[in-house]
């Protein structure tokens, strides 16, 4: 079973598959104003590793992703411009022509990254109908009010458990800590808006006046519509546990009239060339970029499983380039195991690694024995190639696309192969030298790395 660090409760929790086996899953989805980095892509690939080890286990995994194009302002500041709008501004195009270019962007950047798409990704746009009917009933139960203006707020006290995501209790919140902590439209300074009235672009009716929703209440009511009022597990980076989990949470329990996520876990921050990607510092790489250096893509996600979700982590282009390094060994291998009779898995190995993905998806770990496997030459490689494939379901590295690309080896070179292996392991250099020259004669040259020899 998967054991998973719970934000909320502070440790690691089971996320069991129940009888009727559907997991739910919610994980806060893009803004779409501009396109993603890999930091943002290393958020979502928690998402994906969950639902790879969950449907390893025989989960049906039913997953909502949101698009948010509307609602999130700059600064997460209530009183901010809206992200979507001011790019629409910048770059001379509508709001929708900016929402759905990135958006497509982003679906190109999570399926260059085999990021499974989610069952759901309802757009806020197309679903503000619910967000008014959730703060409809938010307002009916005691838990939010309309001020003169036409904006709506949540009462923060009416949800005493606030802060059991972040920690940041009611009474340790200071006046001013959000930008719009002066507002006098409020009752309680840690109040925050469910809708905004306002008469600029991209607004609409509601009963309280024109307007548009904010961002956490968004995420609230997707959930529920999407998923229901019960959801296993809940994304999303680090940044996201406050304000908005908190607030999310706040929302969705009092609708509910009870906890509505079980589990609540967030990935840790990217950092390039040791300082926090972020947009607003300037620190940014694309999935483009990588490209463009003639990296695969993939190297990027197995840069990322060589760390726990949990690690802040520092990329660089040199980690990228040995990941790609490794990326194509590997391939390369298993199109040559490929070539060997078959075998059964290694189920040591399996178990091993398996039991890793299931430590609070210790990926680090899992790699370790995929490199042990990799040099083990007692172990055959028709099942090695199996272990391999087998593991790659949840690493997602597409280790299986070089086999029939890379050349075929002339008759009975691999089995020189692996009498050179075997020679090399029994340190018989002189027999391995032999064997070198032996292949070379069949045209195969092989070279020596720390992970064993390679032929090309
Ligand atoms: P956004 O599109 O700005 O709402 O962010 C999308 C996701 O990326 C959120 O879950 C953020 O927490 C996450 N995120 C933002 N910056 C980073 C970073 N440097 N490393 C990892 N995740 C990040
Ligand atoms: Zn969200």
């Amino acid at each position: 079973m998967l054991r998973i660090y719970d934000t909320r409760t502070r440790q690691a929790e089971p996320v069991p598959v129940p009888p009727g086996r559907v997991v739910k899953m919610y994980t806060c989805g893009p803004t779409v104003y501009r396109f993603a980095h890999v930091g943002n892509l290393r958020s979502y690939l928690l998402s994906d590793l969950i639902r790879r080890v969950m449907e390893r286990h025989g989960a049906r995994m039913v997953v909502c992703q949101n698009i948010t194009d509307v609602g999130h302002l700059v600064d997460d500041a209530e009183i901010g411009e809206d992200k979507i709008v001011m790019q629409a501004r910048a770059e001379g195009r509508s709001t929708l022509d900016i929402a759905r270019f990135y958006e497509d962007a982003f679906r190109r950047d999570t399926a260059a990254l085999n990021l499974r798409p989610p069952e759901h990704t309802p757009r806020a746009t197309e679903t503000i109908d619910l967000m008014i009917e959730l703060i409809a009933k938010l307002v009916e139960k005691g838990h939010a009010y309309a001020v003169p203006d036409g904006s709506v707020f949540f009462s923060a006290q009416s949800f005493p458990s606030y802060g059991e995501i972040s920690g940041n209790r009611l009474e340790d919140l200071k006046p001013g800590h959000r930008v719009e902590g002066a507002d006098p439209r409020k009752r309680f300074h840690a109040d925050w808006a469910l809708w905004k009235h306002s008469h600029r672009e991209l607004v609409w009716e509601t009963p309280w006046g024109t307007g548009f929703p904010g961002w956490h209440i968004e995420c609230s009511a997707m959930s529920l519509e999407y998923l229901g009022d019960r959801i296993d597990v809940h994304t999303g980076g680090i940044d996201l546990r406050f304000p908005h989990h908190e607030d999310e949470r706040a929302q969705s329990d009092s609708a509910a009239g009870h906890e509505v996520v079980t589990r609540w876990v967030h990935g840790e921050h990217l950092l390039f060339d040791g300082r926090k990607m972020a947009k607003s510092t300037g620190n940014v790489v694309l999935l483009s970029d990588v490209a463009d250096q003639g990296l695969d893509p993939l190297a990027v996600r197995l840069a990322f499983l060589e760390h726990r979700y949990r690690q802040q982590m520092n990329l660089t282009w040199d980690t990228l380039r040995a990941a790609d390094r490794t990326l194509r060994r590997w391939r390369q291998r298993v199109a040559e195991w490929a070539e060997s009779p078959s075998a059964p898995l290694s189920q040591e190995h399996v178990r091993r690694a398996e039991a890793a993905f299931d430590d609070d998806l210790d990926t680090p770990t899992a790699l370790r024995v995929l490199r042990e496997l990799e040099r083990d030459e007692s172990v055959p490689p028709g099942s090695r190639f199996e272990t391999f494939l087998h593991l790659d379901h949840v690493l997602g590295l597409d280790l299986s696309s070089d086999i029939g690309k890379v050349k075929v080896l002339p008759p009975g070179a691999a089995e020189l192969l692996e009498r050179r292996a075997r020679a090399r392991q029994a340190r018989e250099w002189a027999e391995s030298d032999r064997l070198r020259d032996e292949l070379a004669a069949m045209g195969v040259k092989v070279a020596d790395t720390p992970e064993g020899q390679v032929w090309t």
